[in-house]
């Protein structure tokens, strides 16, 4: 294997082609989109479950929360404050913040994303 052969799908912008995330914040796939900046994107959860359920991701493919804090703290700040911005929007700026890290906690897509549920009054 020389030098330049890639052990992994992802590609040196941190696309990676077996990615759903990577291909909704490419455009590959569509998505309703509820806001975009530099380094994030957001949109609705396919199958919401609550009221308001925006997906918020880094544009930047991380597997998960862990390691986005430990690479782009950053980006991880932005996500909080995107996430505020979407409850101030659309619910007196309560929200439930979820992100989901592992198999065995309901982590069903490996690029980090955060939850935002919000829209109605949530069970405690
Ligand atoms: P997880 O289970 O990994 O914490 O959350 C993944 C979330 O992504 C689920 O709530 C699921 O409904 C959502 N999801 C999966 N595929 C798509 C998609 O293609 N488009 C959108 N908008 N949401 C998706
Ligand atoms: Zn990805």
């Amino acid at each position: 294997m020389d030098a330049t052969t890639k052990t992994t799908n992802e590609q040196s912008d941190g696309y990676r082609d077996d990615c759903v995330f990577c291909k909704i914040v490419a455009g590959r796939i569509a998505s309703t989109e509820v806001y975009e900046d530099d380094r994030v994107y957001a949109f609705k959860d396919i199958n919401p479950k609550t009221a308001v359920h925006v997906l918020i991701v880094p544009k930047k493919h991380a597997d998960n929360v862990a390691e986005l804090a430990a690479r782009d703290p950053e980006t991880l700040a932005d996500i909080v404050a995107v996430a505020q911005k979407i409850a101030d929007d659309s619910f007196h700026g309560a929200y439930r913040l979820v992100f989901n890290t592992g198999k065995d906690a309901g982590q069903s897509v490996f690029h980090a994303h955060a939850h935002v549920l919000t829209g109605e009054v949530l069970p405690e």
